[in-house]
């Protein structure tokens, strides 16, 4: 729980508004990575999901990655992270949707190799941003695909006011987000306690 309220102080003290809605926290998440304030994240997530059985952790390159290892190190589980290509071309071996890169502004296609997402496994999708949910959406693609059930979603930052929240949640998805904005203007952040 001490995580969300720290989480909340450096976004307010770190993080930067950029137009109406990019939050650049490249100073702890997004460039440069904070260890311990990843630990902290990563504990959270893991004690939310710790009855769910999880046996695999599904993030998005690159900035998902941190928080997913350390999860799937108290999990004592692995952590697959989906590839993003440019190119529409796929490999056979893969599994793989496309979503619109909230940040880059282009379609994008995640792609997992059929190596490391079974059938029976039971999937914690991590990330560092929700925003209008299609990465998450994706990955939820991804799983189907392979026939893996989601168990969940945890998310470092979510930007409630935007779609992703609401198309999760009608999924029937449980999401767990460490910091939850329900408002940005110019400098101002604001919160969901
Ligand atoms: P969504 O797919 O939910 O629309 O957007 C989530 C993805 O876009 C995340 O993986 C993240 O990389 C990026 N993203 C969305 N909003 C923001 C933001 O405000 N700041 C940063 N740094 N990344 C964001």
């Amino acid at each position: 729980m001490f995580i969300m309220k720290k989480l909340e102080e450096v976004i307010l003290s770190h993080g930067k508004v950029l137009g109406k809605d990019i939050l650049k926290v490249d100073s702890f998440l997004n460039h440069q990575i904070k260890p311990k304030l990843i630990k902290e994240m990563g504990e959270e997530f893991a004690e939310h999901f710790k009855d769910k059985n999880i046996n695999k952790i599904l993030t998005v390159e690159s900035s998902g990655i941190a928080p997913a290892v350390i999860t799937g190190l108290v999990l004592d589980c692995d952590v697959v992270f989906a590839r993003k290509q440019k190119s529409l071309t796929t490999d056979d071996n893969t599994f793989s949707s496309t979503c619109y890169s909230y940040t880059k502004e282009e379609m994008k296609r995640l792609i997992v190799s059929k190596d490391y997402l079974h059938e029976n496994d039971n999937v914690l999708l991590i990330d560092d941003f929700l925003a209008n949910g299609q990465a998450a959406k994706a990955m939820v693609a991804i799983c189907k695909q392979a026939g893996a059930n989601v168990a969940g979603v945890g998310i470092v930052i979510e930007k409630s006011y935007q779609d992703g929240r609401k198309l999760l949640d009608d999924m029937g998805i449980d999401v767990y987000s460490l910091a939850r904005i329900s408002h940005m203007n110019g400098k101002e952040i604001e919160f969901i306690d």
